[in-house]
């Protein structure tokens, strides 16, 4: 005769002393790190909510590139698909942006994750989530060069990635606006034999040695800084510099600090820090350990709010695994719960 172990009188709901939330996982943001957070949650059988802005940082770009088996897909698209996906798994997908997320509960009580946290949005919604997701990725601030935000993702670029094989062969200007300029314009080199520094600030001015490596590779430099992006016909046709040149090219490539969006976890004491890659400064990041665990216990961290440097694939990638150890710890919480209440009861 068969034995039945799978229904026994300690399932989690009989033995769930927690205090029942509206949701296990809040995940706030919508992008490529968040949805994917949320797929391996809903799959695990958790209550999922997604709170989405809807601005996803490469929504200029008419195409993502380099996310194997949808190469080339629109930015929005791939967020559809990916919307569609968990909700097969009873995520819910909200528009909404979040203003603050409070910790319920004392702070400094023994359990370390307290009771949970309040999300409330902007249009002052409230929900309460056992655990946080914070997937927000950044903000782009770009060089103050007039015509130049207009044409951001589109033929004012930042990564060779991303953009390079759609301008291979043709002229690109590298803006020297910080440390990375010399970096994009020898991979940019790769792509194109027209390539072209401006420095655009004298701080940023290549050192002796960049120089060398510039010179070797057939870069040219002009210490001449840019006044004006110049458009022709709805796509980018020069750059005016302050000489009066006007410099012929089909692209410019900027490097632009990046800044987490973090701002609403302030009521945690938590915020975002100096991004500083081998101690060059490329803006801020919100700490969190290779897990995704953040400083504040039940707050978890995916994608470019907290790894500024990763592409779709690496979000997406990352969203999956800290969604991984968010449903841990989460049965490992409610383990401890029905091993305290099996002790109860013997
Ligand atoms: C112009 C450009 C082109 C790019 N092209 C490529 C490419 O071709 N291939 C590639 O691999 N990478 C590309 N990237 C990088 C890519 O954009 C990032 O890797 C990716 O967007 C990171 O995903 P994420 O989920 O971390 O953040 P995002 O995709 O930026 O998603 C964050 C989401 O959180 C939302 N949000 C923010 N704050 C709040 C809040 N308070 N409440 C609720 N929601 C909030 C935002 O509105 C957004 O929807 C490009 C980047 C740029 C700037």
């Amino acid at each position: 005769m068969f034995v039945n172990r799978f229904e026994g009188s300690e399932t989690r709901g009989m033995t769930d002393p927690l205090p029942v939330p509206e949701h296990d996982v809040v995940v706030v943001g919508g992008g490529a790190a968040a949805l994917s957070g949320a797929l391996a949650l809903g799959r695990s059988l958790r209550s999922v909510l997604v709170l989405d802005a809807g601005e996803p940082r490469n929504a200029p770009a008419a195409h993502a590139h380099n996310y194997l088996g949808r190469e080339g897909v629109p930015p929005r698209e791939l967020l559809a698909i990916g919307r569609a996906e968990v909700e097969q798994y009873g995520v819910e997908v909200v528009a909404a942006r979040v203003a603050e997320v409070r910790r319920d509960g004392d702070p400094d009580s023994p359990d370390p994750h307290g009771t949970g946290f309040t999300v409330a949005t902007e249009d002052g919604r409230t929900v309460r989530a056992r655990r946080v997701l914070v997937a927000t990725g950044l903000v782009d601030v770009l060089p103050d060069v007039p015509g130049l935000a207009a044409r951001w993702g589109r033929d004012v670029l930042h990564c060779p990635y991303c953009h390079g094989w759609e301008v291979r062969g043709q002229r690109v200007v590298v803006l020297a606006t910080g440390p990375m300029a010399t970096h994009q314009a020898l991979l940019f080199g790769q792509l194109t034999e027209h390539v072209v520094v401006v420095v655009a600030d004298p701080a940023a001015h290549p050192a002796e040695a960049d120089l060398e490596r510039l010179a070797a590779r057939g870069i040219a430099v002009l210490d001449d800084p840019p006044l004006e992006v110049l458009t022709t016909d709805d796509a980018l046709s020069g750059v005016r510099l302050a000489s009066g040149e006007l410099l012929a090219c089909d692209a410019v490539v900027v490097s632009p600090r990046v800044e987490a969006q973090a701002g609403f976890l302030a009521p945690l004491g938590l915020g975002a820090e100096p991004f500083a890659p081998g101690g060059v400064e490329l803006g801020t990041a919100l700490p969190a350990d290779p897990m995704g665990a953040t400083a504040v216990p039940g707050l978890w961290a995916a994608g470019n709010v907290t790894d500024p440097m990763a592409q779709v694939i690496a979000s997406a990638a990352a969203g999956l695994r800290v969604g991984a150890m968010i449903n841990a710890d989460l049965v490992e919480e409610e383990t401890r719960a029905a091993v305290a209440a099996r002790r109860a009861l013997a």
